[in-house]
């Protein structure tokens, strides 16, 4: 029986820069067609760090020689990777489809993903992106009102919040393509953060959204069977790193609560996907997570590898 699944693809399916995911993507798709071609309706969210700040920088950049370019905000960044991520997943899954003999049609959705304008991490932003500035640099942009921290010794930069995502915008849409037997790409980067302003405008948030929450949420949302995490591990493990390390086949709520709080898991890394792959889990009875890596997807949906999380 074909499962309803949210795909989240973590840096590794991409790559670092354009080169890199031309060719990344070859392998991405190829995976993913195996879960299209065994039945699974598959939604793709992918993460955008490299990407966004690569736009970032760019923006920035542009923002300093060019007079009539004003200020870019985050949002704008977000949106342009998704276009061109989006671009090329789309093109890549839609021709490795056919080539299978498979004519599902792939689109990429513009997604904003809601955030609660009162989200505690408004007043403490502490995820670096962009450039790297000078002391001096940043004491002057801190005067100008943007939030600035130093990035573990390599110099000073642009820090935004990360709130929890509390909607998906598109999410009808990305419902509609799901029944008509799309294959939508959607909340990439974690989607555009906007909070509900008054009337019926949605205000663009100075924030980024964890790829991996906003996966969490739009699996709840279109009330999916599964939320499958790729990464670059096949399993999480206790210990990870030390020599003890031990890998996990599955994992429960209480596990998972009790392992996080012993700090198993790095900030930043695999904490967010246990805690995310939580989330899910304890939205509805019966919802499982599945946290492995790009290639061994199919094994992993069919109970062979990976972390389960029930
Ligand atoms: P992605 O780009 O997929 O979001 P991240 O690099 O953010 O990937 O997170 C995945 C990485 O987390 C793994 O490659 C691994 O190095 C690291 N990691 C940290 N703690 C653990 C753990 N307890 N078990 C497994 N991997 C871990
Ligand atoms: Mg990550």
């Amino acid at each position: 029986m074909g499962k309803r699944i949210v795909l989240a693809l973590g840096g590794n399916a991409l790559g670092e820069n354009l080169k890199e995911q031309m060719q990344a993507v070859k392998n991405t798709v190829s995976a993913i067609a195996d879960l299209v071609a065994a039945g699974h309706e598959v939604v793709i969210v992918h993460g955008n760090g490299p990407q966004v700040g690569m736009i970032n920088l760019a923006m920035e950049e542009a923002y300093k020689t060019t007079a009539k370019m004003g200020h870019i905000p985050m949002t704008v960044c977000v949106a342009m990777s998704q276009g061109y991520i989006g671009y090329d997943l789309q093109n890549a899954l839609r021709e490795e489809l056919l080539d299978r003999g498979i004519g599902k049609p792939v689109s990429t959705i513009i997604t904003q993903t809601l955030v609660d304008g009162n989200d505690p991490a408004f007043k403490d932003p502490n995820k670096p992106i962009g450039s790297f500035y000078t002391e001096a640099e940043a004491e002057k942009m801190t005067a100008d009102g943007v939030a600035m921290m130093e990035d573990a010794g390599r110099g000073w930069r642009r820090v935004v919040a990360s709130p929890k995502p509390i909607g998906i915008v598109e999410c009808d849409t990305v419902l509609a393509l799901l029944k008509a037997g799309h294959i939508p790409i959607a909340a990439g980067g974690g989607g555009i953060p906007v909070r509900q302003d008054s009337g019926n405008h949605l205000k663009g948030m100075p924030a980024v959204v964890d790829k991996d929450f906003a996966s969490a949420k739009l699996a709840e949302i279109l009330d999916a069977d599964m939320l499958v995490i790729l990464t670059a591990v096949e399993k999480v493990a206790i210990r990870f790193g030390k020599p003890d390390e031990k890998w996990l086949d599955e994992l429960t709520v209480a596990d998972a609560e009790k392992y996080m709080a012993e700090g198993h898991f790095a900030k930043g890394s695999m904490l967010p996907k246990v805690q995310a792959a939580v989330r899910f889990v304890s939205s509805k009875p019966g919802r499982k997570s599945l946290i492995t890596m790009l290639s061994k997807a199919k094994e992993g949906i069919e109970g062979k590898t990976g972390t389960v999380v029930r």
